[in-house]
Formats: structure tokens, C-alpha cells, sequence
């Protein structure tokens, strides 16, 4: 199956050939159509396997239209590294298509950036779980989620092995801000873990499972 089967943008196929992809790898395969028709994944995807591409292709597909206040999609890293290397596949992927792509790299500039009062509109948050709990806390909260659409959590099962019961209460507060019904989550581990999966069942109605 090649890129064009997946029936998504050209600009994301002739970025996904400028990245030198010639072809899906088995993830992408697997994940991209589940994604594309908007249904919740728990995806069980060894580090390396394309799961970056693998859920950015569906997403920069599905942004379209008008925009509302805030972010759009949030991707969860349990690492600032993993966060800054998604963030590069991201601006790949989607050359051409303008959109404003956020780390939260400097906090205090972060208390600022997103609080209320800022009326702005952005579309990809990529950030670790720490520091997006450190901005929900405040008083306002320092960043607005209604509007997230997207909901990808990489790397689950680092994520919920720190510490597990501290992660999954910032899990519970961030769902909190993200109080769109309409709202999908997607989520990717690199090993088979049951803490994630019974989370996953729980919290991800109409769930599909794939493994490569
Ligand atoms: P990831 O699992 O997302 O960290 O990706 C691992 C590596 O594979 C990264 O360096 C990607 O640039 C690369 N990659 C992702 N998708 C493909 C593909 N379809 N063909 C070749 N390389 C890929």
C-alpha cells in the first residue's frame, strides 16, 4: 500500500516524499485509515516504527476550516526530546500548510502566551504532561483546551510507568480542560502494558486495538 492510497492531501504525500518515505511503514498502515475516519487507537508500536508520521499524517488532514480560540490537537510526550522531535516531524509534514505549531519551552513566556485574556488561535500543542499541569493550575488557568479536537498521547507507556498514579491524575485534569464531546484520543505505546489498556477501555469508547 502506498502513500497515495490514503487518500489525504497531496502537499502531505509530496512532504511525506521530500522526507525521502517512500512507502507506509507497518504502523502507518494500520494506524492512518483508523485515524482518518476519526476513531479512538490504542496502537502497540515499537520506538523507530513511523508512529510519529503515523498519526500526523490523519491529523494535518483532518485540520481544516475555520478556526475557534486555542489549540486544536494536543500531543502529550513524556520527554521535552521526544517533544522537540515530534515537533520537527510536524513542521515536515505539514510545509505548506501555515499552521502554528507550539512547544511550551519557556514557561513564563507560556503564562502569557495562552492565558485568557490572549484571544489567540493556534493549532498544535506539543508539550510533556509536567509543564501543561503547571499552566492548567493557575488561577485562571494559563492556556485554554475546549476547542482540542485531537487528544495524542506518545509513548503511553513511559507516561504511565513515571510515577503511575501521579500521570494518571494529570491525565484526569487535562481531559477536564479538554471538554469537547466531540473530542478523539489516540494512543501509542511502545510495549503491550495493562495499566494503559485498562485506562484506554475506560476512557476511549469505541476503541480499536493494533499491534505491529
Ligand atoms: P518514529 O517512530 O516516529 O520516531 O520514526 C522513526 C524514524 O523513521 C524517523 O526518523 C522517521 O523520520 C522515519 N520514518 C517515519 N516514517 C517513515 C517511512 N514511511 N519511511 C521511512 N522512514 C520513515
Amino acid at each position: 500500500r502506498s502513500f497515495e492510497q490514503f487518500n489525504v492531501d497531496e502537499s502531505i504525500i509530496e512532504n511525506l516524499k521530500k522526507c525521502g518515505y517512500v512507502e507506509p511503514t507497518p504502523i502507518q498502515k494500520q494506524a492512518v485509515p483508523i485515524l482518518l475516519e476519526g476513531r479512538q487507537l490504542l496502537a502497540c508500536a515499537p520506538t523507530g516504527s513511523g508512529k510519529t508520521a503515523a498519526f500526523m499524517i490523519p491529523i494535518i488532514h483532518h485540520l481544516k476550516g475555520p478556526q475557534k480560540q486555542g489549540f486544536r490537537v494536543l500531543i502529550l510526550c513524556p520527554t521535552r526530546e521526544l517533544a522537540s522531535q515530534t515537533q520537527r516531524e510536524c513542521v515536515r509534514l505539514s510545509e505548506g500548510r501555515s499552521f502554528r505549531i507550539h512547544i511550551i519551552s519557556k514557561i513564563n513566556k507560556a503564562l502569557n502566551q495562552y492565558g485568557p485574556k490572549s484571544n489567540k488561535k493556534y493549532d498544535i500543542l506539543i508539550t510533556t504532561p509536567n509543564r501543561l499541569c503547571y499552566l492548567l493550575k493557575q488561577d485562571p488557568p494559563a492556556i485554554q483546551l475546549s476547542n482540542i479536537q485531537w487528544l495524542i498521547i506518545d509513548e503511553a507507556d513511559k507516561l504511565f510507568e513515571e510515577g503511575s498514579r501521579s500521570f494518571r491524575e494529570q491525565l484526569q485534569q487535562i481531559l477536564q480542560a479538554c471538554d469537547n464531546k466531540e473530542k478523539k484520543i489516540a494512543m501509542f505505546s511502545a510495549t503491550h502494558t495493562p495499566v494503559v489498556a485498562k485506562w484506554c477501555v475506560r476512557n476511549m469508547p469505541g476503541l480499536i486495538r493494533v499491534t505491529v
